[in-house]
């Protein structure tokens, strides 16, 4: 047994919190074994979650036409990919009819999420319309992924019904640059707090895979701690060509298991959600993120790829003897 990781483990299980040079042995001694690593983040998740597993899904309510320039994302209209430059906004009766299967499948949350930099005011308003309607007519709990908005708007999406704003680090602070040039870092962590202050609660992660560093992937799970995010979303490059990191090749299963367990370590209390690239990266080692520390999934489709169907993994999460959340 690795003794670095059984120490921080059993001071992570006593309550305590790793600082960064911890966090940098911790995965030197991860990557040499890799077993004990996995052994001990599966024993932190069971500590403080139990054997429960969160699932939620997403909805585009506004597809492509990104002003933006995120060098990983096929809805940006700066690059050449399969998703059409002007966007799309799904109608009413559309977000409607995907809550309503969301609900049919049982899954925790449901997440309106729309691409761009923000929302003009008449799309607020009739996002705000229709989550009033989704609360009313489907009791389904709703999150959104809005873009960069104040702490005045987040206070109407909660007052309509919205649970958890959606807003990603994407990465470190340093490394932001290399992949976003329309909009800051700081930008994203004050709509992050303006989320909070609004008394959402937020779910705030990133994307690996994209040429970060592994002080970068610490710095990331510094961030997000001393902010008081409540759920992590981890997203994992699955290139799309046409975008700057369209040749990129994908991250390792293995490497993606590290990663898992490192924040598991940072953020003992924290849900972690494997997001995007699951599917795609994973492959047969998909059911070993809960075995990393992973306590939530996003079930069904991502915005512009396939996942895979809310019972197919529900049937693994019972497979590992794991259960779904209450379904409230
Ligand atoms: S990640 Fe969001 S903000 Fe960035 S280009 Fe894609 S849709 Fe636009």
């Amino acid at each position: 047994m690795n003794q670095v990781i059984k120490s921080y483990a059993e001071c992570v299980l006593s309550g305590g919190m790793l600082n960064r040079q911890q966090a940098s042995e911790l995965a030197r001694a991860g990557h040499t074994d890799f077993e004990d690593l996995l052994y001990w983040a599966d024993r932190i998740r069971r500590h403080y979650f139990g054997e429960t597993v969160h699932l939620c899904s997403i909805v585009p309510g506004r597809l492509g036409g990104c002003s933006q320039d995120c060098a990983f994302c096929a809805q940006s209209v700066h690059y050449d990919t399969a998703v059409d430059k002007r966007p799309r906004l799904l109608t009413e009766e559309e977000i409607v009819s995907a809550a309503v299967q969301a609900k049919a499948g049982r899954v925790n949350h449901f997440g309106i999420v729309t691409s761009g930099r923000s929302v003009p005011e008449g799309e607020l308003q009739r996002l705000e319309r229709i989550i009033r309607r989704l609360r009313e007519e489907i009791g389904i709990r709703i999150c959104a992924a809005l873009g960069i908005l104040d702490e005045k708007a987040m206070r109407r999406l909660a007052a309509a019904g919205v649970e958890r704003y959606n807003h990603n680090l994407e990465t470190s602070e340093r490394h932001f640059p290399n992949i976003v040039k329309t909009h800051r870092y700081h930008e994203r962590v004050a709509t992050i707090r303006a989320a909070l202050n609004a008394g959402l609660k937020v779910c705030a992660g990133g994307i690996f895979g994209i040429g970060e560093t592994l002080e970068d992937r610490i710095d990331m799970a510094m961030e997000l701690r001393e902010l008081g995010v409540d759920m992590v979303p981890l997203n994992f490059l699955h290139p799309i060509p046409g975008t700057p990191l369209g040749t990129m090749p994908t991250l390792a299963p293995r490497e993606i298991l590290q990663i898992v367990a490192l924040y598991r370590f940072l953020l003992p209390q924290t849900h972690l959600k494997v997001a995007g690239g699951r599917v795609k990266n994973l492959r047969d080692l998909q059911s070993w993120i809960f075995r990393a520390g992973c306590t939530s999934i996003i079930s069904g489709n991502y915005l512009t790829t396939a996942g895979r169907a809310v019972e197919e993994d529900k049937q693994m999460i019972a497979d590992l003897g794991l259960r779904t959340s209450d379904y409230r």
